[in-house]
């Protein structure tokens, strides 16, 4: 067998970045090898709702080893970078067993992770909304809340308790997992659990003055209407200090007992690229120019959440990192090639959220859409932007079902 000459390629991750950089790379070009824990991509704007079974889970995955089968693909976790011997130490998630790989060019696209500003309990006491995992970890919660407040020993204080759904983080995944817990009960719990409906509570804390900062300011007025006839608390200006068993500690001393808390507030670095010795910005993000390439490191490119590009502010969503391993697949071929590569120009196509009741926001440049027909608009583009076939498929069978026949309360 003649020796494979092709340049190679380590890509870290299955995300947005990766994923778009993967589905777009030239295999007769580069020899390509991806690690990552997650043996596949996981379309995030749908994630809230796969909590409370709007979509299911396997609807909004696509495996990594079908969309692209000419690659190659580890089932690891990166641990550390040999940046000067062009090598990385990776460790099995099956067997924890640790091995190296050698590269010529890294890509590092390993995302971000939930952020907990080192608040005490966070990490012990609330759940995350980043993973699968972490949505079916709350969808397991929010069935056991209602199963063990219907219990008659239960007292209707610990009742109130059980019930109250507190959402830290008034951002677009926290509303968006607030609208969706809203829908659940209004479309559903309340049909199975009618007693209990009286001591239920949902609530968004917000440290900020108001929810969805980064939306249009007539938007942000809207979704606070909303969820005012929808009953959902919002207490802006609501500084989480200490998290506890049961109850959240807010900076004004009050206690916030909750049966569920969901941590939504912000995302910071991942451990895999705290330990990098590569130049980083002030929230742990690795720097690059405008073709991605790391500071004095122009083999090691850092793609989406995990990386930042020097004198830009591109926000950390999935259509900035859809967009930069797009241009990077194509860059990294112009490289090889021998060929001018142009810098990566960002478009940004707005921001859509979904905040219950059948309504949604749209925060384009040209509009700001709100309301029913903006929902249906946020599903039109949902459905296309999912990756493949077999997704959207499965998300229009899950919200005709959803439709029909409501959504499974069953906890197993
Ligand atoms: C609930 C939720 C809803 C969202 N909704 C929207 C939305 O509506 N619109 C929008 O634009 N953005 C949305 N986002 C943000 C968007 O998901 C992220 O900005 C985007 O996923 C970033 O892409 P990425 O490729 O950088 O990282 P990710 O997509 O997070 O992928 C990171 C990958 O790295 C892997 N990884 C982790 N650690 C390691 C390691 N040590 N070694 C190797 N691989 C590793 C992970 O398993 C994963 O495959 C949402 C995010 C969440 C959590």
């Amino acid at each position: 067998m003649s020796p494979d000459l092709r340049p190679s390629i380590v890509v870290l991750g299955t995300g947005f970045a990766a994923f778009s950089f993967v589905k777009k790379i030239d295999v007769k070009l580069f020899d390509v090898t991806i690690v990552s824990p997650r043996n596949h991509f996981l379309f995030t704007p749908l994630l809230p709702s796969t909590t409370v079974g709007t979509v299911e889970f396997r609807s909004i995955i696509e495996p990594i080893r079908v969309a692209r089968s000419e690659v190659r693909y580890i089932q690891a976790y990166s641990r550390s970078a040999d940046l000067q011997r062009k090598a990385i130490v990776c460790e099995g998630t099956a067997d924890a067993q640790q091995f190296k790989l050698s590269y010529e060019y890294l890509v590092i696209a390993v995302g971000s992770k939930s952020n907990t500003y080192g608040i005490p309990g966070v990490e012990q006491h609330t759940l995350p909304l980043k993973e699968l995992a972490d949505a079916r970890a709350i969808r397991q919660r929010i069935i056991e809340c209602f199963e063990n407040a219907a219990s008659p020993s239960v007292s209707d204080d610990e009742r109130r308790r059980l019930l109250h759904f507190v959402v830290v983080g008034g951002g677009p995944t926290g509303v968006e997992f607030a609208a969706e817990m809203n829908d659940f009960l209004v479309d559903d719990l309340r049909k199975v659990y009618p007693g209990l409906l009286a001591f239920v509570q949902i609530t968004v804390l917000e440290g900020a003055h108001q929810l969805l900062g980064t939306f249009d300011e007539t938007l942000q007025d809207y979704t606070r209407r909303m969820f005012l006839r929808q009953r959902i608390d919002v207490r802006t200006d609501s500084l989480v200090v200490r998290v506890e068993k049961e109850k959240i500690i807010l900076q004004d001393g009050s206690a916030v007992p909750f049966g569920l808390a969901v941590w939504t507030t912000g995302i910071g670095p991942r451990e895999f690229v705290q330990q990098l010795t590569i130049a980083k910005d002030r929230i742990g993000r690795i720097i690059t120019n405008e073709m991605f390439q790391a500071k004095d490191s122009y083999d090691v490119y850092a793609l989406g959440d995990c990386g930042t590009v020097e004198g830009k502010n591109y926000p950390a969503t999935a259509q900035v990192a859809q967009q930069e391993g797009a241009y990077l697949a194509k860059a990294l071929k112009q490289r090889v090639l021998g060929k001018s590569v142009q810098p990566f120009r960002y478009k940004h196509y707005g921001m859509l959220a979904y905040i219950g009741g059948e309504r949604a926001l749209a925060d384009l440049e040209s509009f700001k859409g709100k309301g029913f027909s903006t929902w249906l608009f946020w599903r039109s583009a949902y459905l296309t932007r999912l990756v493949s076939v077999k997704n959207k498929v499965l998300v229009l069978f899950d919200w005709f079902k959803t439709f029909v026949f409501g959504r499974d309360i069953s906890r197993f």
